[in-house]
């Protein structure tokens, strides 16, 4: 079975996610552990082949079966973005405040405030790829609630519940998220494995 996998990101908040989702029996590397320490480009028109790009870099370059995410915000309002742009919507500095500040006032007034987070996994093993995707439903709040998580989840409540992603402990999030639903199924596919 494979248990050596790095995880190519450079978002220490996934990274801290990810150990706590994945089972024991699998070691994760980070790209600080194998070396790697520069921005791996993702510029593709999508989710799907965005996580392919930084997955297959990693193969390319150092030759460790490894595994990449891409994760976009889709409001249904807005025609689903910011989608793929969803880490740059509101400029290149990246900035998250700002990032939520545009998806608010973009809504305004609107009441159809139904969005999803939409997570697609590259998995490469031994030069070959499989792709996995985990999708929560929700809504967009009208303005930030909570402290913790990261990106947009301050602005995020998932169906079914009554507090944002932010207002959540760690575990609540991984058990209900786009990224936990992603994992559960390549750690299913791992396991799998001969
Ligand atoms: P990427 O997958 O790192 O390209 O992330 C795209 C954007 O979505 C970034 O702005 C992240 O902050 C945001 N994002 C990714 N995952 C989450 C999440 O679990 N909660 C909130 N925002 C997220």
């Amino acid at each position: 079975m494979m248990r050596k996998l790095v995880f190519a990101t450079n978002n220490d908040h996934k990274l801290r996610e990810l150990r706590q989702i994945l089972p024991s029996e699998f070691e994760l590397l980070s790209l600080n552990d194998i070396g790697c320490f520069e921005e791996i480009p993702e510029t593709g028109p999508t989710l799907e082949v965005n996580a392919s790009q930084k997955s297959f870099y990693i193969w390319n370059k150092y030759g460790i079966n490894c595994f990449a995410d891409d994760t976009g915000l889709e409001i249904e309002a807005l025609f689903n973005e910011p989608g793929v742009f969803s880490a740059r919507y509101a400029g290149e500095d990246k900035s998250a405040d700002a990032n939520m500040t545009k998806v608010l006032e973009k809504l305004g007034n609107q009441t159809n405030r139904k969005a999803r987070f939409r997570c697609v996994i590259s998995l490469v093993i031994e030069g070959v790829e499989n792709q996995f995707e985990g999708i929560v439903d929700g809504k967009i709040l009208t303005e930030k609630q909570g402290q913790d998580g990261f990106g947009y989840d301050p602005i995020f409540i998932p169906d079914g519940y009554l507090h944002s992603f932010a207002q959540m402990s760690s575990n609540e999030k991984n058990q209900i998220s786009h990224r936990g639903r992603a994992v559960e199924l390549l750690v299913d596919y791992l396991r799998n494995l001969k």
